[in-house]
């Protein structure tokens, strides 16, 4: 390992630390490390068998929620021994083992990266969701949002759930795409148990150690359909790797993003009958000038990892489209959490500064009102790609059309960006509003979902000493998922809101 790479791991972990000992007391830490750096170790062996692996995690119930089946672990433990990656030793194995495995199909898909050395890790902060530093010219740290990499999992399982019912409930054999739209969705979220759970899920994303929740899936679900939830959420993670991985791609260190001006020359074309600005001309050859280079290298950067995600897709579901959904989810995703990380972090709704309207229908509003320096907004990231996307379904590092194929894959890619919109948009209110609640109490709080639309909370005061890893974790019989403890034995019966 060259002095660089050692360097960087260092500082990553060393940002992790900081966290862990926030959340944690000291000795906890410590004992967690050790089992962190035994669990590296056994991942890196050159002998290790996916049963030794198993066995580890099941081993303590802290490990028992780690989605996982033969197939990530086989993965998983390929990829560590055959690729340059270094992982921080503080990587807990939940996100270890998601990571590798998105690695593996990447590699598969996108070359293997030899030359390059990629340091990778998570960490609890969200905003950016994702980012990518060079060291050298072949060493690359890169740095993803924890809670993204580890609660997109139970999304998925609830949106696999979804299409469950979908396909039950109707009369013909339904493809994954042909379930995967807005109409379908309308139909059967509403009346399901998921419309109860969704924005709880999206809402621990952003507040991490502050909310956990445990929901409940059916068991059909946990006994027979997990690998689709957990293929489904591969491609988000395929997604958002490939994203970071697409700035070193296309250098976009060193140089300004080479699609620049076939995107201005696009934007500028979605928006030529906008009467949102008042001063058009200026507003927008502002933007463009001074705003948009930083933010062109991120609508490359994404549509490079649609073609990823696309074609991991074809690995794991034997079709592009569910991969394509996967990344679709991701992107209205990391719209959902912009809006409530812009609540978090100035305590209004950014409907009070921009009226929802606006906010949704005129593109760049939202980054020439209350614009992010870095990326563009969730909103306009996700408007942007679709449409760039759309008419160029093809996307090699730069746009190509497939003439014959075309309306078919604009009608199919609509369908999926639809569905994926609907999804995340119909359960963000209800997620503003779970978040609200969890910021106006100090203390982390941890919730029970039940299937029958009750929910427990428990909640443990600013000051109680390692809430999280301390409490019992279990799998409960009843199939619920992710950090439900008995808490009541350690912090009193909570009381529902
Ligand atoms: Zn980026």
């Amino acid at each position: 390992m060259s002095r660089e790479v050692d360097n960087a791991l260092r500082r990553l972990e060393a940002s992790q630390e900081i966290y862990d000992n926030y959340v944690e007391t000291a000795e906890n830490v410590e004992k967690l490390y050790k089992t962190y750096e035994e669990f590296h170790n056994l991942l890196k062996g050159q002998e290790t068998e996916v049963i030794e692996v198993s066995e580890f995690l099941s081993a303590d119930p802290r490990y028992y929620n780690i989605p996982a089946d033969y197939r990530v672990l086989s993965n998983a433990i390929d990829v560590y021994n055959r690729k340059p990656i270094y992982l921080s030793k503080h990587e807990p194995p939940g996100t270890t083992i998601v990571l590798l495995n998105a690695l593996y199909h990447i590699f598969n898909n996108w070359g293997d990266w030899r030359e390059c050395n990629i340091i990778i890790g998570t960490d609890a902060s969200y905003r950016p969701h994702g980012r990518v530093e060079k060291i050298n010219d072949h060493t690359f740290l890169i740095i993803l949002g924890r809670y993204l990499v580890s609660d997109t999992f139970i999304l998925s399982a609830a949106i696999y759930e979804l299409i469950f019912d979908i396909r039950s409930e109707s009369q013909a054999e339904i493809s994954f795409v042909e379930a995967f739209s807005e109409q379908n969705f309308e139909k059967v979220l509403p009346k399901s148990v998921h419309a109860f759970q969704l924005p709880y899920m999206i809402a621990q994303i952003l507040s991490g150690d502050r909310l956990r929740i445990g929901a409940r899936f059916r068991d059909e679900t946990l006994q027979k359909k997990l690998q689709y939830a957990i293929s489904l959420q591969t491609t988000m993670i395929v997604f958002l790797i490939s994203h970071e991985l697409a700035h070193i791609y296309f250098d976009h260190f060193d140089r300004d993003d080479p699609n620049a001006e076939i995107f201005e020359h696009f934007i500028r074309g979605m928006m030529s009958d906008d009467t949102f600005y008042a001063d058009y001309e200026g507003e927008l050859n502002h933007y463009f000038s001074k705003v948009f280079p930083r933010h062109s290298s991120e609508i490359s950067a994404d549509l490079e990892a649609l073609r990823v995600a696309g074609n991991v897709g074809v690995d794991l579901f034997n079709n592009k489209y569910p991969g394509l959904a996967g990344a679709f989810i991701f992107l209205q995703l990391i719209s959902a959490l912009d809006k409530l990380n812009f609540y978090r972090a100035y305590g209004t709704d950014v409907f009070e500064h921009i009226d929802k309207f606006s906010f949704n229908r005129n593109l760049l509003a939202a980054d020439i009102i209350v614009p992010f320096r870095n990326h563009p907004w969730g909103r306009t990231r996700v408007t942007i790609v679709s449409n760039i996307y759309k008419a160029y379904p093809i996307w090699q590092g730069g746009p190509q059309r497939s003439e014959d194929a075309q309306t078919f894959e604009v009608n199919t890619l609509q369908n999926v960006i639809s569905g994926a919109h609907f999804l995340i948009d119909y359960n963000l209110q209800g997620a503003l509003d779970v978040l609200a609640r969890v910021l106006s109490r100090g203390g982390e709080i941890s919730v029970h979902l039940t299937g029958d639309l009750t929910r427990i909370m428990h909640y443990a005061s600013k000051d109680s000493e390692s809430f999280v890893y301390t409490c019992p974790t279990v799998r409960l019989l009843s199939g619920s998922w992710c950090y439900y403890g008995r808490f009541s034995d350690v912090y009193g019966e909570g009381s529902p809101i």
